[in-house]
Formats: structure tokens, C-alpha cells, sequence
């Protein structure tokens, strides 16, 4: 049987039929779907959230040293919070099999930065496999768990944006369920000591030149031969690219197992060419491995080393084609960044922030980070998980040092603060901080889409769990200072901010509400009540002051030539923040 999957549905597919017991991740576009498919195959895999990258991976490691096939998938940044056990996992080897997801982001759709994870399997010496496909993508789910249980290590397989999100047919099948390994103490293999990692550096040594051989046998690396004037060496979504463009009017070795390279697969399949590209999205990983063998081809002097690759810039570059694209005037197209949504929680706090003075705002990675954006402009820095209120320690205590009169307001949310806030939280009581450090609760993984957390209630198969407590655990890490406030509420959110900002400590704001967005628990229900409506502006009222439009709220629109502000039915919720800035008490909610 066939059906249309997203790369990401067929990789947690490729899951199921391979037997994968045990899987983790934390959310990230473009991956999370994948945690979220596999979380549907309730009874047969154990699927959770992790609260990082890092601690899935070493759940994972866990469950494959037990004995299970094990998947852990993140995005691309995600892998640097996980290389550290990947690395050393690399030396100890597998159990049951594991295979590390890496979704790539070329083009940053989503992310902070554009980085290409093949080299860590260069860099980590594992093997790595590089889909083009959904049909792949879950075929080379069971191929990597396999080569892992063979080769003794963890596999890599990078998937990129366009790989992940498109849809292809997939042919499926039953799952097979791979018994459980026993599990065997063993010291010397998974106790990582330096001297049992001195041993197990000489075998990756060995390993890498196994898997080389392998590579160069394996079917997942193939040659078609067509017309031998050009000859294409790709790997991913390029080779589905290249071969839009070329067709059957070059040749092809697609590149499955990308690393280590087929080096002599590749020789055979150059000396029957007589021009020879590499095409590869971002970095010149096979490229520069192919040129350092004494290959002669031609790669990024052609094809950009940076952004998204598709079949336009290839066929421009290489056959100095251009597709007839319509034109239109781009300066007449509006500019839409992405803003805080219409009752968003986060606005009140924000609200409150752009009337402060000499602060440092340190931002985190969520929707928070739109607080850049006009009215607001609430915000200066912006990172990496987790360095929002690390950084803002460091520059508190420089700003101390000078003695200068500045603070530093450090931001990040629920599902952050428990990645890696709680550890930057208690390096900043441990030395002393003065900063002030705010936890924008609101109840959910906002920007990923609305994904549980250890503060949400339940589990990703939607198993009711424990509710962790910020407040508390913030207390527990040792923060006196400490007060939870609901950032609707201006006037809460202005004494509980002139209280931190002149408190001479370490001190925390949590602002609890949940997303505007969020589909409330009962609990949540109970705790904040159903207080969605709708709000109005009486136009004899309104002077057109703007000083609403101040708030940002997209739901709130002034009109020029009536000298007035309306506010879009379709977007407004009545949360009441405007009703609270008004001057002329213009704003009411319907019904009260
Ligand atoms: S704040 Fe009140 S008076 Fe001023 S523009 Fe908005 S609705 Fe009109
Ligand atoms: S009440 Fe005001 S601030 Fe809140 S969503 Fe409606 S228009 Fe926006």
C-alpha cells in the first residue's frame, strides 16, 4: 500500500517498521513533525519529549545501551546541544541500534543560523545518510538502524527543509519487531574512561575503513549512466534537482551514504565522464573530500555555498538557463515580519519594557524574539537557547563592574527556561547576579506549534504527568526575589518591574498566561478562566491619539483620514490590553 508522506511522517514511519522501541527529541522546525508522527504509534514505541536536545540523545543512548532500536531527532542548531554525548557515543559504540535525525535548515527559514550537520559525521566519525526523499527517508530509517547494529555506532541522517516538509509516495509495510537486545555490562565499552577511550579511538579508526568498503558496495550509492558528457555527483533534495534539470542528459552517482564517501565509486564514476559537477546544498563537504583525492571537478564555483539550492539556480549556473519568472514591483509589496499575535500574553510584558530606560534586553529563542519588531522594539540580543540569561549575567556584572547605571533584563519562556534556562539560572545565583531574569510562562512550546513541556500536564502520547512549578523551582535554585505576575494586567506587571529593577539582587519575574493560541486543559480553564470576547472603540471617544497602536497588537487598526482607531473583529480576543492604555477610556469589551 502507498500514501502521500511528508519526509518527516516517513521517517517516523521508517520508525515503526524498523522495529525503533524508544525515540526522543525536543521541537524544532523543520523536525518536529517527526516526533510528533511517531508519537501516534502509541503501544509500540515509547515517544517523549526531551527538555533539550541533549538529554534526548542521552535517553536515547540509555535505551539503545538496554538493548532497544532507538531514534533521537532534533533540528540543526539542536545537534551542537546534543555533540557532546554524540561525540562520546561515537566512541563506545550501540547496543540496539540509534539513529540521530539532523533537519537541516538551508535557507534559515526558521532558525538562527544556516549550518551544514554533515560535517559532524565527519567530525563525530559516524556514518551519515542523506535521504532525497519520503520513500527514502523512511527506507533509510531501517538502513541506518541496521548499518548501527552492524558497524557498532550511532548513524547520522540529515534531512533538510524541502526533504522534510514535501510529500512523495511512500510504499509501506508491517513492522518488524526487532528483539530486544540483552543487555551486557561492559566496561570497556561503555565506560568511557580515558583509558578505555584511548582503546575504543583506535577502533572508530578501524570502523571508519569498514564503513568506507561499505560504502562503496552499498546500493544506497548508485551510478546511472546516461550520456557520459556530464557527470553529476549529488547527494539530498540536489540530486532531486539536478535531475529536473539535467534528465536524462547527464549522468548520475547519487549519493545515499554520504559519508564516508564511496572514494572508489566515485573514481570509477569520474573517469567515464568527461565533465564532472558536484551539486550540494550549503557546504562543499563531498566536494572538497572528492578534490582532495585528486578528482577533477567543478562544484561551488558554480553552485552557491550558501542558502537554499533548487532547480532555477542550477540550471542558471551550470547551463546558463534562465526560467521566465513573473516580475513584479517589489517596492510596492508590503513588508510583513512576523508579529506577536493579536491577545498574545507576551504583549502586556513587552508593553511594559518599552518604557524603560537604560536596560539590556536578552532574548531568548520563541516567540518572545518578535519583540523586535515595531511598536515594541523590545529587545537587543538573541543567540542560542538558553543564552539569554546567561549573557545577561555576563554583561550585569561588566555594567557593575564600570559602574554604569544599566541593567540587564534577561527573556526567555516555559519550554526554554526548561532546555537550558534552568542551568543559566543557577550559574547566575551561584555568582551573584544582580540581573533580573523573566520567564514568560505561557503555558505550552509556542513557536514550534504548541507542543507539551514538564510544565504543561502531559506527556507527547497525552498522558496526564506532573506539573512542574517555575516558581518553585526557581525558588529551589536558590532566587529569594522571586514574583508571578499575569502580564495583562499593567498596572501587576509595572509594580512587579520597578520592584525588580530596583532590587539590588538576583531577581525573577515569571508572567504566567497561556497562549492566546492554546487549546486550554481543564486545568487551565480552572485557573484562568474563559476570558475571551471581543473588544470595540466607541468613535466619539477616540481621539486618534495612537497611543493603542503603541501596543503592537495587529487586531488594532488606525485610519488615517478619520483621524480614529477600529479594531478587526476576526482578530481581536479581548484581552483587554488596549482598554487599559486608552486615555479616553474609548475601548470597552462587549458585554461589559
Ligand atoms: S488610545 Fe484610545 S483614544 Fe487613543 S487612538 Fe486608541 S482608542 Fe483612540
Ligand atoms: S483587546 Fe485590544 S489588545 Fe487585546 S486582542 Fe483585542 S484589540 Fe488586541
Amino acid at each position: 500500500m502507498k500514501e502521500l508522506l511528508t519526509g518527516n511522517e516517513a521517517v517516523a514511519r521508517g520508525a515503526y517498521e524498523a522495529g525503533v522501541v524508544y525515540a526522543s527529541a525536543y521541537p524544532g522546525t523543520p523536525s518536529t513533525e517527526i516526533m510528533e508522527t511517531i508519537a501516534t504509534y502509541k503501544g509500540d514505541i515509547i515517544a517523549e519529549w526531551a527538555p533539550n536536545e541533549k538529554v534526548a540523545l542521552e535517553s536515547a543512548i540509555g535505551a539503545s545501551i538496554a538493548g532497544a532500536r532507538t531514534l533521537a531527532s532534533m533540528k540543526h542548531v539542536g545537534l551542537n546541544v546534543a555533540a557532546d554525548p554524540l561525540f562520546t557515543f561515537a566512541y563506545t559504540g550501540v547496543n540496539g541500534g540509534m539513529v540521530i535525525i539532523s533537519a537541516d535548515d538551508p535557507g534559515v527559514h526558521s532558525s538562527q543560523n544556516e549550518q551544514d550537520n554533515r560535517n559532524y559525521a565527519k567530525f563525530a566519525k559516524i556514518p551519515m545518510l542523506e535521504p532525497s526523499d519520503s520513500q527514502e527517508a523512511k527506507d533509510m530509517v531501517r538502513y541506518a538502524l541496521e548499518i548501527s547494529e552492524k558497524y557498532d555506532t550511532p548513524v547520522l541522517m540529515r534531512m533538510t527543509t524541502r526533504v522534510c516538509h514535501s510529500k512523495s509516495l511512500v510504499e509501506l509495510a508491517e513492522r518488524n519487531n526487532v528483539p530486544k537486545k540483552p543487555y551486557v555490562k561492559n566496561l570497556q565499552k561503555y565506560d568511557a574512561v580515558p583509558a578505555v577511550a584511548k582503546i575504543l579511538r583506535e577502533k572508530i579508526e578501524e570502523r571508519l575503513k569498514k564503513l568506507e568498503d561499505f560504502s562503496n558496495e552499498t546500493e544506497l550509492n548508485f551510478i546511472e549512466m546516461n550520456d557520459s558528457k556530464i557527470g553529476v555527483i549529488a547527494s539530498g533534495v540536489a540530486y532531486q534537482y539536478a535531475k529536473e534539470v539535467f534528465k536524462d542528459g547527464a549522468s548520475y552517482l547519487k549519493i545515499g551514504f554520504s559519508y564516508p564517501l564511496p572514494m572508489k565509486k566515485i573514481k570509477e564514476f569520474a573517469s567515464k565522464v568527461e565533465t564532472l559537477y558536484v551539486i550540494e546544498e550549503l557546504d562543499p563537504f563531498m566536494e572538497e573530500q572528492i578534490k582532495a583525492a585528486g578528482i577533477k571537478c567543478i562544484g561551488k564555483e558554480k553552485i552557491p555555498a550558501m542558502g537554499e539550492l533548487n532547480p532555477d539556480i542550477i540550471a542558471k549556473n551550470l547551463l546558463g538557463k534562465e526560467n521566465r519568472v513573473i516580475e513584479y514591483d517589489r517596492s510596492i509589496v508590503a513588508k510583513r515580519p512576523p508579529v506577536l499575535c493579536a491577545g498574545c500574553p507576551h504583549r502586556g510584558f513587552f508593553y511594559d519594557l518599552t518604557k524603560r530606560k537604560d536596560i539590556v534586553i536578552t532574548s531568548d529563542i520563541g516567540c518572545y524574539g518578535l519583540s523586535s519588531q515595531p511598536p515594541l522594539n523590545a529587545k537587543d540580543t538573541s543567540i542560542c537557547m538558553g543564552a539569554g540569561f546567561s549573557m545577561a549575567h555576563g554583561a550585569q556584572k561588566v555594567f557593575n563592574k564600570f559602574n554604569e547605571k544599566m541593567k540587564t533584563v534577561a527573556v526567555l519562556g516555559d519550554s526554554t527556561f526548561f532546555h537550558s534556562g534552568i542551568t543559566s539560572l543557577l550559574n547566575a545565583v551561584y555568582n551573584k547576579s544582580n540581573a533580573v531574569f523573566c520567564i514568560l510562562d505561557n503555558r505550552i512550546t509556542g513557536m514550534t506549534g504548541h507542543q507539551e513541556n514538564p510544565g504543561t500536564g502531559f506527556t507527547l502520547q497525552g498522558d496526564p504527568t506532573v506539573i512542574t512549578d517555575i516558581e518553585k523551582v526557581v525558588r529551589a535554585l536558590g532566587v529569594e526575589n522571586v514574583r508571578t505576575v499575569n502580564p495583562l494586567e499593567i498596572s501587576e506587571m509595572k509594580d512587579a518591574m520597578d520592584w525588580a529593577l530596583s532590587n539590588e539582587e538576583l531577581t525573577v519575574i515569571i508572567t504566567k498566561w497561556p497562549c492566546v493560541l492554546k487549546k486550554l486543559s481543564q486545568k487551565d480553564k480552572d485557573d484562568f478562566g474563559d476570558y475571551k470576547g471581543l473588544c470595540y472603540v466607541d468613535d466619539n471617544k477616540c481621539i486618534g491619539c495612537k497611543i493603542c497602536i503603541k501596543t503592537g497588537c495587529p487586531a488594532l487598526k488606525y485610519d488615517k483620514k478619520l483621524n480614529k482607531v477600529s479594531i478587526d473583529k476576526t482578530q481581536c480576543v479581548g484581552c483587554k490590553l488596549c482598554v487599559q492604555v486608552c486615555p479616553k477610556k474609548a475601548i470597552s469589551k462587549v458585554g461589559e
